[in-house]
């Protein structure tokens, strides 16, 4: 049975991390003397307010405890230089701070890839460790209904090549990533907790907790539901599930330490906007078929977001195509076309054409506001 723990932190990290690993078996079941570990947080954003990162207390606690307990070496990790902005290389003297982005990187064909089909640029250190820690921080996520550890995986990945992901259908590559390597170790830094529209906006609230285990989905379905999120309605774990990656069910967890239900915090969840149907009358949506649920949500927290910017903004002259669409010219449609995901691909010279599958949330706002703009 896989174990995950939900744990409340003190004021002394250090020692609430040890105590919540000591609830799945303790560090010394997952670092062994000579041992090389990589530590991989969420930290290749810059915005200095808190829960856009995963904590990086929690982070340097874990590091100091790997290195008490054997570890030859134990590197952080994570793409874009961001990551030396909130681990100081000259400050920190029991870890290894590496950027992603920096060489030397090996072109891998992902073996048992259902979606990433070519070769990517993947560091060694991720293959060569002989213990992944995938430390993410807790949120909600437009595209992806939440990110926790399997999402986090993304980030070892350089530079722009998570676009890549964005490309070949953001969740079944989550999906490819996580199956081309193992997270032995899971901490969820639920030190803040980042709510609401979240790429596009978004905000931490202050909520203390730590989640723990030893299988990525076991604690991303947990994780699910500490944010009130079924989490059979997130198909990167639906996928990761169906691939025997790890269980979803609560009859095959055993959850340990405090109860989702005591975590008082929760009160302050403000879920992300998930659809569209609200802004229908606002601005003009033409999604005929099957377009993917993640597809409609990067365009809802795009909407979402310009009217958080805005609450009177004007997008009554912009159409927005989602999905395939058969004979997309005998729709009603205005002057400001935004053609959104590759499904519109077809039609691409007629508007402002948006690539992805899905595009990010952010994309979606920018293309609203470009062409709000007339640009
Ligand atoms: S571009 Fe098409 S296939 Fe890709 S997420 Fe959007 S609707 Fe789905």
């Amino acid at each position: 049975m896989n174990k995950v723990a939900i744990t409340r932190t003190k004021d002394d990290i250090y020692k609430s991390v040890g105590d919540a690993i000591d609830l799945i078996g303790g560090i010394e079941k997952y670092v062994k003397r000579g041992d090389i570990v990589l530590i991989k947080p969420n930290a290749f954003i810059s915005k200095e307010e808190k829960g856009f990162i995963s904590d990086s207390q929690v982070v340097l606690s874990l590091a100091k405890l790997c290195k008490e307990q054997g570890a030859k070496e134990v590197y952080i990790g994570e793409r874009t230089p961001t990551v030396f902005k909130w681990y100081k290389k000259e400050e920190i003297n029991f870890a290894k701070v590496i950027c992603f982005d920096d060489p030397p990187h090996n072109l891998k064909t992902l073996p048992e890839a259902e979606v990433i089909k070519s070769a990517v640029p993947i560091p060694p250190i991720v293959e060569e460790c002989d213990v992944f820690i995938n430390v993410p921080g807790l949120r909600f996520h437009a595209l992806t209904i939440i990110s926790n550890g399997m999402k986090n995986i993304m980030g070892i990945m350089p530079k722009e090549t998570t676009l890549l992901i964005h490309v070949s259908g953001l969740e079944d590559a989550i999906v490819d990533l996580n199956r081309f390597r193992k997270s032995d170790l899971v901490i969820t830094t639920a030190i803040n907790t980042l709510v609401g529209n979240f790429p596009v906006g978004g905000y931490g609230i202050e909520s203390n907790t730590l989640i723990v285990g030893d299988n990525v989905v076991a604690v991303d379905s947990i994780a699910a539901r500490v944010l009130k999120v079924d989490p059979y309605k997130i198909r990167h774990l639906t996928l990761a599930k169906k691939f025997s990656l790890g269980p979803i069910d609560l009859s095959e967890i055993e959850l340990l330490g405090v109860p989702i239900e005591s975590l008082e915090w929760r009160e302050k969840i403000v879920e992300p906007t998930l659809e569209y149907e609200e802004f229908r009358d606002k601005i003009n949506i033409i999604d005929p078929s099957k377009s993917c649920p993640s597809c409609k949500r990067a365009m809802a927290s795009g909407i979402a977001g310009i009217f958080e910017e805005d609450p009177n903004a004007d997008l009554k002259d912009i159409t927005v195509v989602i999905g395939p669409v058969e004979d997309l010219n005998k729709y009603k449609l205005t002057k400001k076309l935004i053609l959104f995901g590759n499904c519109t691909f077809p039609y691409k010279d007629q508007g402002l054409y948006v690539q992805g599958c899905p595009p990010r949330a952010n994309m979606a706002k920018q293309a609203i506001k470009k062409i709000m703009e007339g640009k």
